[in-house]
């Protein structure tokens, strides 16, 4: 049979318990040759993550201080993890050096990709698996950009030295040989560069859910597991959101068609979602197959008489974001208006100076910037063309009492985007909900 990577979360490796169910599924099926752990996520609500502590580490660290209180944490966490797995190896050492080199002042990437690594060590460790260090093998170039062939052409020559191998997730190396970390979530992105190289058959990324649900199982109560869905629908609603998979993470594997499978490590019978390609999904016309948003952005709108003769007002709006260095999420455009939306994150201290450099750039009669937009993405394949899905989205939130504030449908005809107020978030995501699924 063919090659399955597996990638483990957070939630799936933040105890001994959990470790032991992980190594259980791994041994299930001899297929399961190479596995991408997480660092420790959290046992319980309230918890702390690894990566998270890490961060503090470093931030102290920063600061002159002692960071010797919160190493204490991760230290005890990893020597319970490896005394309760029976293990002849102690993890003591690596995470001595680890908090010297922290107190030292090691660079931010290097500290968080710790909680990958020592993990990647203890998981491999407990199988009597290869452990091969993500730093030798998956590559940034010195602007800290993705080299995928690179890395692709690495990771393949050494999987195929290693029949059974451990990988930790998140990071890799620049040319300079400083570690450097995919963002937060990564780990998803790691799985997906293994099953590329190593040419598998399946991509299995196993977490604390069944599936990828048609909502945030935090906002809506119990709600349906996708069964199937494809690469380009998973990235429009992890992007928007659903951040049951890192939205990159359908890069690698995509271009080669190898499927993704969700999946949870706590019932690992159930069958999950597969991410599949357009071509290989069966879809209904109309369907919505996901709902998903994100809150906190801010919509910037000019409003300028004959603004559609005016040649190249875009491109110089536009040209003020690029200046200030602010990527933009929508632009829905009327005759003589134009809004830019951007996440409060991206805007952040920058907002005043924005829109002044709007006025001298193309001098709009008004120009206005409202926050406290959230944005949410129904999303479904050929959604669009069905006739009455977005008269069912306006009237299910008007129903509810709740004003839309901006509109855009995707070029890409994958998905409807609505604004509403931050307040009004999660009671919009339930209204579509019931729309289209209860
Ligand atoms: P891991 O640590 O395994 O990488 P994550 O926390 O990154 O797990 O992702 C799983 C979590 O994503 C779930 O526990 C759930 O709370 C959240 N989530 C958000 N949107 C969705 C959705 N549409 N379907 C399923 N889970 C979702
Ligand atoms: N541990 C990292 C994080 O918390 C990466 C990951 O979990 O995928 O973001
Ligand atoms: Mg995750």
């Amino acid at each position: 049979m063919g090659i399955k990577v597996t990638k483990f979360g957070g939630s799936s490796l933040a105890n001994a318990e959990q470790f032991k169910k992980v190594i259980s599924i791994l041994k299930a099926d001899a297929d399961r040759r190479y596995a991408v752990p997480s660092a420790p996520g959290k046992r319980f609500s309230g918890d702390d993550k690894i990566t998270d502590l890490l961060y503090k580490c470093h931030d102290i660290a920063t600061a002159g201080k002692s960071i010797e209180q919160v190493f204490d944490k991760i230290r005890s966490r990893y020597m319970h993890i490896a005394q309760e797995l029976g293990l002849d190896y102690s993890p003591e050492e690596e995470l001595e050096r680890i908090c010297r080199n922290i107190q030292k002042g090691e660079k931010r990437d290097y500290v968080a990709s710790r909680g990958e690594y020592l993990n990647g060590i203890i998981l491999a460790q407990a199988l009597g698996w290869d452990f091969i260090d993500a730093a030798d093998v998956i590559f940034f170039d010195e602007n800290g950009i993705f080299d995928a062939e690179g890395t692709n052409s690495a990771v393949a020559k050494c999987l195929s030295e290693h029949p059974y191998a451990v990988i930790p997730g998140f990071y890799g190396r620049r040319a300079d040989g400083s570690v450097k970390t995919f963002s937060r979530g990564g780990s998803d992105i790691t799985g997906s560069i293994v099953a590329r190289a190593g040419g598998a058959e399946l991509y299995e990324n196993w977490t604390d859910v069944s599936g990828f649900m048609v909502a945030d199982p935090r906002i809506v109560v119990n709600p349906a597991v996708i069964r199937t869905v494809s690469y380009r629908e998973l990235r429009e609603l992890s992007y928007m959101g659903a951040t049951v998979l890192h939205e990159d993470a359908i890069f690698p594997v995509s271009h080669c068609g190898i499927p993704i499978n969700i999946k949870n490590t706590n019932h690992p019978e159930d069958a999950g979602t597969m991410i599949v390609s357009d071509k290989s999904r069966d879809i209904r016309e109309g369907l919505v197959t996901g709902i998903a948003g994100r809150k906190d952005f801010t919509v910037i709108t000019l409003e300028k008489d004959m603004m559609n003769t005016e040649r190249g007002f875009g491109r110089k709006v536009l040209t003020v974001f690029e200046e200030y260095g602010v990527s933009f999420e929508h632009m829905p455009t009327g005759i003589d208006t134009m809004s830019v939306v951007a996440s409060d994150k991206e805007l952040y201290g920058k907002k005043e100076e924005i829109l002044n450099a709007l006025k001298k750039s193309v001098h709009p009669d008004s120009v206005v910037a409202e926050d406290n937009l959230a944005i949410i993405a129904v999303v479904g394949r050929g959604m669009v063309r069905a006739v009455g899905t977005a008269g069912r989205v306006f009237s299910a939130l008007s129903r509810e009492k709740i004003n839309v504030r901006m509109i855009d449908q995707g070029s890409s005809e994958l998905n409807i985007i609505v604004g509403v107020d931050n307040e009004k978030f999660e009671a919009a995501i339930s209204a579509i909900y019931n729309e289209f699924f209860n």
